[in-house]
């Protein structure tokens, strides 16, 4: 067959067939060529990124069978760098669904709907195992698209849950006053929450009174470009996990030296599993224990937890000028610690200075959309009947 036919026959936008590789009895491989070079699309943030292309990537997709034999297409995939978060990221393929096209993806969970996966994965050639991922994955998309009407909220907090494995985000934006997630959409950053205050309108936006959020630069700008009135806020959540997060860094540093120095002493009060005392927000027996002999063994982590206690002043403090004077106290101190995490820690937080005194104008949190996070989590992993191993790394 002429590869023209065969490129017209597959009908992949903007690909042709470049030549066909090995052909056995049941299968066809089939190297695509891109026809014309667009800007990459992110699979990071979802935006179009018109940066220099960093590296190419060619991953092997199955698409739907011809004449009863398997295809393989070998698709090169563009790396290029996220201006959200500066990191390098594969390029998205809306035609793609994980390692198979999505028609394929659909025509597995139309074969879902009737039969069972074993039988659909014996029809098409594939092990249950792959059979049960894209069924999974076209279930979860399909449940995204679910929430449709949208009534503006008062209150409203966002925030980004991962659904997948490497970098897959759905955005979740939450009615604070009712306690019930509104609208989500997958991806993160400016492009995703732009697209919810496009949805609701001028007038919606209008309404909106404050936004919590986790502070993050793309949600920050959207609410600043939609919300003229709104007051936005840095989720007290979101700030602890950030101070946890920096004396967890701390931790493993010196973890790390104790134990290239055969430190055990220091070893053994650093390990991970202590790692939870030390995240603990509340004074318990174990935490002062820890805190006493730190104090004489391990100086820098001693003090990466005092700064964290001492954060805590700013949100017990009884007012906003009281905080701002905490929050001032406490940013000196910790770009003085000269702890990198904690000096870089101090620096976002004199940036974010407005919108975590805001708090005290109005204190709303997205602590309840963690919590309908986590349950929307545990319950795929329910309903999917994982293992414990994979729901750790989830
Ligand atoms: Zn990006």
């Amino acid at each position: 067959m002429q590869l023209n036919s065969v490129t017209e026959l597959l009908g992949i936008a903007n690909f042709k067939v470049a030549y066909m590789v090995r052909q056995s009895e049941n299968r066809i491989d089939l190297v695509l060529r891109r026809i014309e070079e667009k800007p990459c699309v992110c699979s990071g943030c979802g935006k179009v990124h018109h940066t220099p292309v960093h590296s190419i990537d060619t991953v092997i997709i199955e698409d739907l069978p011809i004449s009863g034999k398997r295809v393989f297409l070998h698709v090169p995939k563009r790396r290029s760098l996220c201006h959200e978060d500066e990191k390098i990221r594969t390029e998205e393929l809306e035609w793609l669904r994980g390692r198979v096209t999505r028609r394929f993806a659909e025509q597995i969970y139309r074969l879902t709907s009737i039969t069972t996966n074993k039988e659909a994965g014996w029809f098409l050639g594939l092990d249950d195992e792959k059979v049960y991922r894209i069924d999974k994955g076209m279930l979860e998309e399909l449940s995204l698209q679910r929430i449709q009407k949208v009534t503006p909220p008062r209150h409203m907090s966002v925030d980004e849950v991962a659904w997948q494995k490497w970098h897959k985000y759905v955005t979740n934006v939450i009615d604070v006053d009712k306690r019930k997630v509104i609208w989500n959409h997958e991806g993160r950053g400016k492009a995703v929450l732009d697209k919810f205050y496009r949805k609701i309108g001028k007038k919606g936006c209008g309404k909106i009174q404050a936004v919590a959020s986790d502070g993050a630069r793309g949600f920050l700008s959207s609410s600043k470009e939609h919300l003229k009135k709104a007051l936005i806020v840095l989720d007290h959540f979101h700030v602890k996990k950030y101070l946890n997060d920096a004396v967890d860094t701390v931790r493993k540093e010196e973890l790390r030296k104790a134990r290239q120095q055969e430190n055990q002493e220091v070893s053994a009060i650093l390990h991970c599993n202590k790692r939870f005392i030390l995240m603990q927000n509340t004074v318990t027996d174990k935490k002062t224990d820890i805190l006493k002999k730190l104090e004489s063994l391990n100086e820098r982590v001693y003090q990466a937890m005092l700064l964290k206690e001492q954060f805590l002043s700013v949100y017990t403090a009884g007012n906003r000028k009281d905080a701002y004077t905490n929050l001032r106290a406490w940013i000196v101190a910790a770009i003085n610690s000269r702890i990198p995490s904690f000096v870089e820690l101090g620096y976002k937080f004199f940036r974010k200075r407005h919108y975590v005194l805001n708090y005290f104008a109005c204190k709303i949190t997205s602590a309840i959309s963690e919590g309908i996070n986590n349950k929307i989590k545990r319950l795929k992993r329910m309903a999917y009947g994982l293992q414990r191993r994979q729901i750790l790394l989830a």
